[in-house]
């Protein structure tokens, strides 16, 4: 189903349960900025390729636009925009004050060199100056954009101005303005949501088995921050496919396999599942990490574990959605589950702002209190309204864009 389809529709739910005046409904149905670019990219071979890129602002009512950018074939503006809109969401339920935005490249980056990959990140960033900057709009990485790419996107836009500027994108290396436990911060908010899960249910770690499609940013970290915590991973996937073991993954192992090795596919340690498959397993959490669309009505019904928190960012479809809810499974939507990685690049925007960096413990114990402050008011919704928790996440989130639309009013 087409993302952007999809965040509408979930938009519309929640506008109906709060009763959310039309004119708000209309404003947030909307994104506020699109920007299509075209990218020459001069080739390593001689000639030059076109790639198509995106930047969309969806809403600045609570602060400047705050949102990743993807290098991936399937990249479209309508993806793009439905994930600028799950931002904007996601900033509110953690409280932090940012609009939401995404960016992307419609490209498949592994069939560039690097310096072909480097060229095509450096004319992107030029082409969107015109709307980013630490004051508008502040990009991030996401699905196959790492800190070197956020590095080249800092200096593009850095030589354009004139001056050094830390703060117009986060997820940096540390030595040129990066934050300590940046690299990690969406995979910790995940253990963080598990742990908070955990306490309210009155289960422990040890008693809790794992399933994370997506071996990346997130569900990498994700992985070894859950098994550090206790809890028993027995499948993890990538790209290439899956890997199982019911007596549990050793996540380091798994790691560097997949490093020397560039997919985790013939790691010896576990049996080969598909990603499919994986998605189906026997487990008590499953944590989907990868892309959006892979829980959607034709699987819904076999998925066995009891808790699906999403790492990914939309990967529930609307009709999964109430077959899951039917089926008493427990989802912790993308909006509250993931949001770790924003907070954490907030801390290095204020970071970057006051030329003052903070400590990793200082920086995982403010994650830690954002995480739980949300995790706890998302739960209580969820209890007085007697609802799911992705109702209640965006009760609580299109709820405070809403009062600020609200106040602001319409200008002129
Ligand atoms: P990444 O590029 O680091 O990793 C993506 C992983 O997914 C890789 O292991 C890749 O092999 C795998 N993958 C790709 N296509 C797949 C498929 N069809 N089936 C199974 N696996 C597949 O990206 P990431 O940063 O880890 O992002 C993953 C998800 O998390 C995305 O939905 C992204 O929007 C979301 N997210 C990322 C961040 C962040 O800070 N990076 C923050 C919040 C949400």
């Amino acid at each position: 189903m087409n993302p952007w389809l999809v965040a509408k529709q979930q938009l519309a739910s929640v506008a109906e349960s709060i009763g959310l005046e039309p004119w708000i409904y209309n404003k947030l149905s909307e994104c506020k900025r699109s920007l299509i670019v075209s990218i020459p990219v001069k080739l390593d071979a001689g000639g030059v390729k076109m790639f198509e890129g995106f930047r969309v602002q969806h809403n600045l009512d609570r602060g400047p636009a705050k949102g990743g950018i993807r290098i991936h074939p399937a990249v479209t503006l309508d993806e793009v925009k439905a994930l600028a809109m799950w931002m904007t969401w996601k900033c509110a339920v953690v409280n932090i004050p940012y609009g939401g935005a995404k960016g992307g490249i419609t490209c498949e980056p592994s069939e560039l060199s690097k310096s072909e990959l480097e060229r095509m990140v450096r004319r992107y960033t030029s082409e969107i100056g015109i709307i980013i900057g630490p004051e508008k709009d502040i990009p991030a990485p996401d699905v196959n954009t790492n800190p070197q790419v956020m590095a080249w996107i800092m200096d593009t836009y850095s030589m354009n101005v004139g001056y050094s500027s830390p703060a117009v994108v986060t997820g940096k290396p540390v030595s040129i303005g990066g934050s300590q436990g940046r690299p990690e911060a969406t995979g910790r908010g995940l253990m963080i949501v598990v742990k908070k899960l955990l306490e309210k249910i009155g289960k422990k770690p040890h008693d809790m088995t794992v399933a994370v499609q997506g071996f990346g940013n997130v569900g990498g970290a994700f992985s070894k921050l859950v098994s550090e915590l206790g809890c028993r991973v027995i499948a993890v996937s990538d790209v290439s496919g899956g890997v199982y073991n019911s007596k549990g993954i050793d996540i380091d192992d798994a790691q560097k396999y997949a490093a020397k090795n560039g997919v985790l596919k013939g790691y010896k340690a576990c049996d080969a599942v598909s990603n499919e498959e994986l998605l189906e397993l026997k487990c008590d959490i499953l944590v989907p990490a990868a892309l959006e669309g892979q829980i959607t009505s034709l699987n819904a019904a076999k998925i066995k574990a009891s808790y699906v928190i999403e790492g990914a960012n939309g990967p529930t479809t609307p009709n999964a959605d109430k077959i899951l809810e039917d089926r008493n499974i427990v989802v912790i939507p993308d909006i509250l589950a993931n949001a770790g990685g924003v907070t954490v690049s907030y801390f290095e925007w204020i970071q970057d702002l006051q030329s003052n960096f903070w400590k990793y413990e200082q920086i995982n114990s403010k994650l830690t209190d954002i995480m739980s402050e949300a995790f706890d008011a998302v739960w209580d919704m969820m209890k007085k309204k007697k609802c799911s928790m992705r109702l209640a996440s965006y009760m609580i989130g299109v709820g405070r864009v809403a009062e600020a639309v609200r106040l602001r009013g319409i200008y002129p």
